[in-house]
């Protein structure tokens, strides 16, 4: 599985809010709703089911 190329990871937005993410190899985090979306054999799962609240990180 190849990584998102950084072009792609540029268009990506919250489906929520639609603002950008700060992303490691597990979880992608809005930068503005603070929400975290997990990260599914490479591919970040950005769908509102797929959400995660902030206060479930640890
Ligand atoms: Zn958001």
């Amino acid at each position: 599985m190849k990584p998102v190329p950084p072009e792609v990871i540029a268009l990506l937005v919250c489906p929520v809010c639609r603002a950008e993410f700060a992303h490691d190899e597990r979880w992608w985090r809005c930068l503005a709703c603070r929400a975290k979306y997990p990260v599914v054999d490479g591919v970040p799962v950005l769908t509102p089911e797929a959400r995660r609240p902030i206060v479930e990180d640890r």
